[in-house]
């Protein structure tokens, strides 16, 4: 009687060790999986930010090595839906929702490059949208201040700003800028008004430069620099550009 006791109680204790092996076996295949796609998802990403570097900033003309170097780092894939990760390093601008898009890779360089940053800035971005340009500024500079008008995009683009120490966000009509923290070493405008608004001539360090899009909506719109020198205001015309209108209303 002991001895079945005894033998129930090895076939009992055996059958749950196995039972351990298998499913422990079973966590670390599914975790070597998970890891395997995570390295093979950073790899894919790092490898078409890397491509839009060379194709579509470098070889246009670019040469300011801070924003080369910021642009192949921050990840562009998470400032886009789900369904748009795969198209975030292609040469054109992406849906960001409510009729808004991110800028196309080669303009936020040319916009970045066009501020002559030197890292100590304060800068001013009216126009948050994804977020993305305001990282990109975030790793070059001191302070980034960003205002969207968009209350769904305002809080979106929070989430993924939080974790940017050096950047600030508000929900407000950019065309006045932003009172309370100006002046601003610079300011650059993604959206784009039908003239330059004199509150952010207005909030701009001597010194300081804008890059702004001015022009009506859709089309035949004029990237421009513009320079304060001695209370004195120098425009500089970039290039043609294609921006979303800059809005009034608070949606
Ligand atoms: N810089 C953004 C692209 C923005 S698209 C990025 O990196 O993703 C232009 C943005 O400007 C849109 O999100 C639009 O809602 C916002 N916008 C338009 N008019 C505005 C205004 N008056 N004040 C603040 N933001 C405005």
């Amino acid at each position: 009687m002991v001895k079945k006791i005894k033998k129930n109680q090895i076939i009992f204790t055996a059958t749950i060790l196995i039972m351990i092996v298998v499913s422990l076996t079973n966590i670390s295949l599914i975790s070597c999986k998970n890891i395997e796609k995570n390295t093979y998802e950073i790899d894919k990403y790092t490898e078409l930010r890397n491509n839009m570097v060379d194709y579509q900033i470098t070889a246009r003309g670019i040469t300011d090595k801070k924003v080369i170097e910021t642009m192949r780092k921050v990840p562009r894939h998470e400032f886009v839906d789900q369904y748009l990760k795969d198209s975030a390093y292609a040469d054109r601008p992406l849906s960001i929702g409510m009729g808004q898009t991110i800028s196309q890779p080669y303009i936020v360089a040319l916009m970045t490059e066009s501020l002559e940053l030197t890292g100590n800035e304060r800068v001013l971005e009216i126009g948050t949208g994804s977020g993305y340009q305001a990282a990109v500024l975030s790793e070059i500079v001191k302070e980034v201040y960003t205002v969207e008008i968009i209350t769904y995009l305002h809080q979106k683009s929070n989430k993924i700003l939080s974790s940017y120490s050096n950047v600030a966000t508000s929900n407000h009509d950019g065309y006045y800028g932003w009172e309370e923290y100006a002046p601003f070493d610079r300011i650059i405008v993604t959206a784009a008004p039908d003239h330059i608004p004199q509150p952010l001539v207005e909030q701009l360090t001597d010194e300081g430069i804008m890059v702004l899009p001015v022009g009506p909506p859709g089309w035949n719109q004029v990237l421009w620099k513009l320079e304060k020198k001695d209370g004195k205001v120098i425009t500089t015309k970039i290039t043609d550009v294609v921006f979303v209108p800059l809005t009034r209303e608070i949606k």
